[in-house]
Parts: C-alpha cells; sequence; structure tokens
C-alpha cells in the first residue's frame, strides 16, 4: 500500500485548485486524473455557436499539474473511508491522511434511448461534449429552417445555463443566416421556471424568450430519440402525458448523475453525491474527507464560477484540519452564470445557497450587455487558466467562470 499524506482524487478545476493551494504550504499531495487533456469546458458553448474552435477549451494535463504534486495517471475504482484508503484502475491501493474528492459528474447519455449513437448525426447534437460542441456548430450553420427543439433535463446539472446560451445564439444565428422565418424555435425544460432565480428568469423571459419568439414548454422531459424519423418523445412530468414531436435540429442536454464510484461508497449521501457540510465542505461522518466541485452535495449550481468561492473555504478548513483543527471558512453557496444571450450580449447571474443575487458590479447584471459579454469571452477564460486552476487569489471577490 502506498501512502500519502494528501490524495486528490480528479483534476478538473476543483481538484487543480485545491491540490496547488495545498501544494504551496509545502504538503505532500498525490493527485489521481486518468486523462491526458484538461478541458475548460465552458468554452463548448462558445464552440457551439462558432465563436471560439473547441480546440482552444483544451490543454495538456502535464501542464497544468504543479510541479510539487505527484500525477497518478490512473483512475479511482473504489473507495473505502473507513480504513482511509482507496482503489485505482492500475491494481493499487491508496492510503492517505486527508483526502479531497473533486471527480465533477457523469454524464448519462445512455438514459435517453436512441440518443448516444446519434449524436452529430441526423440534426441531433450536444454541447455537454468536447467534439458535440463542433458538431453542434456544424449542424446550426448548416441548418435550413424547420423545427429546432432544445432540451433541459432535470436537475441537478453543471451550468444550468448552458441549454439557454446555445438556444439563444443558435436563434440569433439562424436571423443572420435569413433561415429564421422558415424556423419554429422551441425550449423544452423539464423545470417548471427557465432559472431557479426569479430575478433572472424574469429578465430572460423579457428580454430574450419574448421578443424573439421562442415556445417555452416547461415541465417537458425528453424521454426518447428517434432519429430515423426526427422525433423526439417528451413526457409531462406533472400529468405524465407523453408526446411525440418532429424536429429537424435537436440539441440535447442529457441528464447527469454523481459518479458510480462515488455513489457505490460509504462516501455517498441518498443521491450518490459526497455527503458534505455544506458551509465547510467537509464530509458529515469521515473528518478527513473533503470534496469540491461538480462531486460535492452541494444544494447549489454546479458551476467553476461555484469552484472558485468554494476553493479558498475548502483549502483553509483542509489546512486547519491537517494541524488539528475545527474548520476555520465557510462557503455561501456563491455560484455564478454568465448567460450569453446573443453575439456580444450576455447577463450574469450571480446567487447563494438562499438563491438571492449577489452581484459583483455596481449596475444591473440581469441587463443585456455586451461588457457582460467581453467578460465572457475573454476575461474569465484568463481567470480560469491563470488563477483558478492554479490556486491563486482572484483578482475581485465574486465573478464566476
Ligand atoms: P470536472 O471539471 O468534470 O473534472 C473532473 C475530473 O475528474 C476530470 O478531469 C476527470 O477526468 C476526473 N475523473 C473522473 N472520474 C475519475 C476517477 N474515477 N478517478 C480519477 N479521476 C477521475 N461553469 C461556469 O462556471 N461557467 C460557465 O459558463 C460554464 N459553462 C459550461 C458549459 C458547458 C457546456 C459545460 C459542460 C460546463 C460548463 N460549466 C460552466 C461547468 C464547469 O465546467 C464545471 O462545473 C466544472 O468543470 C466542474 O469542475 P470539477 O473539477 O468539479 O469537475
Amino acid at each position: 500500500t502506498q501512502h500519502h499524506r494528501i490524495v486528490v482524487a480528479g483534476s478538473g478545476p476543483g481538484g487543480l485548485s485545491i491540490a496547488a493551494r495545498v501544494a504551496a504550504q509545502g504538503l505532500e499531495v498525490a493527485l489521481i486524473e486518468p486523462s491526458s487533456r484538461h478541458v475548460y469546458q465552458p468554452f463548448w458553448t462558445l464552440a457551439g455557436a462558432g465563436i471560439v474552435d473547441h480546440e482552444l477549451s483544451v490543454r495538456p494535463m502535464a501542464d497544468m499539474i504543479p510541479s510539487a504534486v505527484k500525477w497518478l495517471k490512473t483512475s479511482v475504482t473504489g473507495f473505502q473511508p473507513e480504513l482511509n484508503q482507496l482503489q485505482t484502475e492500475d491494481g493499487q491501493t491508496l492510503s492517505y491522511d486527508f483526502l479531497v474528492v473533486a471527480l465533477g459528474l457523469q454524464i448519462d447519455w445512455h438514459k435517453i434511448p436512441g440518443l448516444p449513437e446519434r449524436l452529430g448525426q441526423q440534426g441531433v447534437c450536444s454541447i455537454y461534449d468536447f467534439s458535440g460542441s463542433e458538431q453542434t456548430w456544424e449542424l446550426i450553420r448548416n441548418f435550413k429552417g424547420g423545427h429546432a427543439i432544445f432540451t433541459f433535463p432535470p436537475p441537478p446539472i453543471k451550468c444550468a445555463g448552458a441549454p439557454q446560451k446555445i438556444l439563444y445564439l443558435a436563434e440569433e444565428y439562424f436571423r443572420k443566416a435569413n433561415v429564421r422565418d422558415k424556423t419554429r424555435v422551441s425550449y423544452f425544460c423539464a423545470t417548471p421556471t427557465i432559472f431557479s432565480v426569479k430575478k433572472y428568469a424574469d429578465a430572460l423571459i423579457r428580454q430574450c424568450v419574448k421578443p424573439r419568439d421562442i415556445a417555452t414548454h416547461f415541465n417537458m422531459r425528453l424521454k426518447s430519440v428517434d432519429a430515423e424519423n426526427r422525433q423526439a418523445l417528451f413526457e409531462n412530468s406533472e400529468s405524465g402525458e407523453e408526446q411525440r414531436i418532429d424536429y429537424d435540429l435537436l440539441h440535447v442536454v442529457p441528464p447527469m448523475s454523481a459518479p458510480d464510484v462515488i455513489e457505490n461508497s460509504s462516501l455517498a449521501n441518498a443521491e450518490g453525491w459526497v455527503d458534505v457540510d455544506k458551509a465547510t465542505l467537509r464530509h458529515k461522518h469521515f473528518d478527513n474527507v473533503f470534496a469540491i466541485g461538480d462531486c460535492a452535495g452541494l444544494p447549489t449550481s454546479k458551476t467553476a464560477a461555484a469552484i472558485r468561492a468554494q476553493s479558498p473555504v475548502l483549502a483553509a478548513n483542509l489546512l486547519a484540519a491537517v494541524n488539528g483543527q475545527a474548520p476555520v471558512a465557510t462557503y455561501d453557496g456563491y455560484t455564478a452564470c454568465p448567460l450569453v444571450t446573443g453575439y456580444g450580449k450576455a447577463i450574469l447571474a450571480e446567487f447563494d445557497y438562499e438563491l438571492q443575487p449577489q452581484e459583483t458590479f455596481p449596475f444591473d447584471q440581469s441587463k443585456e450587455s455586451l461588457l457582460l459579454y467581453l467578460l465572457k469571452r475573454f476575461v474569465l477564460p484568463q481567470l480560469y487558466w491563470r488563477a483558478l486552476i492554479k490556486g491563486r487569489k482572484w483578482p475581485w471577490s465574486k465573478v464566476g467562470t
């Protein structure tokens, strides 16, 4: 059995930012991550609308991991927190003094029959995937009119704004391409409202949905896809009624869930996510285990922006635990979503566990603006690469990625 002082599982923004912060304190850290590429997923929305090349979202993992951190290039296959141990794909058992779980979430393409084998073909696409983002742009660019459907699955999902961003960008592109008058644009949403925070929901309906003639259908969940006949089957979550709808373009946001390796372990809560305290990010039963990011069982929206706020809190509480002290910092559920509403326009939703807006700028961020678009397109990606994943302090107190 190999032993490490601190093991971080997963090298997305959550795992990287914590590994960098604790390594900077001179602690021994091993980082378990199978992928040789790190992806900046927020770019997939822009890639899906032809704003950036999807290749810009990728960087070599080796360049992301701080030199003081030991990279174990394998996957975690099992957790035994009772024994302070975990197993890896390459057949090893690792023990640790402290564990940080940062495995992200799992995309369940297979839960929509007919979907996985059709992605990128016959009008079916999704930005929730690296190559899928490029295929989405192909389909939007070549769209000749008809019924364009965009879906939103039952939550939780990561970046709950992304399904709408691609909707608004595509709708504007159809106008630019002179196909909008031959196109019906529909949004099928499994939730009862368009956004969880009322201020932003109202602003989106008023500024985007109504004036741009987008048909919204709430409480409608995509059940299956019949790509041969270009039909999507939806179920109304209130009445249970099913409806078969013809489409020419179908942008699917797949259901998502906690990674199986967490769900099948004693780290999980009833829904399969890591069962951490929502303020301290420390596990409710195992004092030497913490979780960050999408895999953590936190009642807030899963974003990289949330990780930006969680990272300093988790690092402070982990260092306190290493020194035998009680947690010293608390997380208020801060999350953010720059909702791109067109080519050159965005609003910026920022809120906490109470779904109360927590805005950074001294103007109303629910109003579409070029400034917020430029922030999303140019500033936040730089802050992601230069500050967030390096575990450095953010230049101002809030604002997401
Ligand atoms: P991830 O980034 O998913 O990283 C998890 C890591 O764990 C991966 O490297 C994976 O390879 C590794 N891993 C998985 N299983 C194992 C295993 N068994 N063993 C070891 N390693 C494993 N967020 C924003 O803030 N703003 C946005 O505008 C935004 N837009 C988005 C648009 C799209 C289309 C998508 C898909 C996401 C968007 N997000 C956005 C969300 C953001 O990308 C995620 O919330 C963020 O990446 C979560 O980070 P994480 O570290 O928790 O997980």
